[in-house]
């Protein structure tokens, strides 16, 4: 039943975004590409009238924001991925509700490059056979490889899990080495069905 002084416009449309697809300022210090939210990316979701619901911030909610850069092995960890699991439970329910509902989920996009978030692109250790961790004058190199970060899997995991392991999936790059932005458009066009 409507409110007669209120017309409901909601498209029910949702769109999940990595955490700092949003704000910037979850990123490490030194890799925020944008001022605050990824613009073209939310200018587009905007101009479409979908629904964003942000995802939290594993590594802020693990960390805080004073962390250094990691690769995905540093977090690869029971600790850390039980942590992702407790976020993706919450996500998932959420998503899960939203179709109970009748709303339609169109998917999710991450963040490329992230050890935590990423989708196609991860930072792993140049060397594998070399373990991570220590004093900071020491680092050892890093390269991106394909492959999932810890959330990203636990997500997906978490999704499959309830039967909605079909749900589409996309990255926005963190910089250009690890992908292009407008690739990663096209691909959210995409999944909103808009060319
Ligand atoms: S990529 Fe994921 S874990 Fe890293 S800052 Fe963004 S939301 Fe946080």
């Amino acid at each position: 039943m409507e409110n007669p002084a209120v017309r409901d416009k909601r498209g029910g449309k949702v769109i999940f975004l990595s955490h700092c697809c949003l704000n910037q300022n979850a990123k490490v210090r030194g890799i925020a590409r944008y001022a605050g939210a990824v613009t073209p990316l939310v200018e587009l979701l905007l101009q479409e009238g979908v629904g964003i619901y942000q995802m939290p911030c594993p590594e802020n909610s693990y960390l805080g924001n004073m962390r250094w850069g990691m690769v995905k092995d540093q977090y690869n960890n029971p600790m850390f991925r039980r942590h992702c699991r407790r976020l993706a439970q919450e996500v998932v329910d959420q998503a899960e509700n939203y179709l109970q509902c009748g709303y339609q989920v169109l998917g999710f996009v991450m963040m490329d490059g992230s050890p935590v978030c990423g989708l196609n692109r991860t930072p792993r250790p140049k060397n594998p056979e070399e373990l991570w961790g220590g004093m900071t004058w020491y680092l050892p190199e890093q390269v991106y490889v394909p492959g999932r970060g810890n959330f990203c899997e636990v997500l997906q995991e978490e999704l499959e899990g309830r039967g909605m392991g079909d749900l589409p999936f996309a990255a926005s790059p963190e910089f250009d080495e690890v992908g292009n932005m407008e690739d990663a458009l096209a691909q959210v066009r995409g999944m909103l069905g808009v060319e």
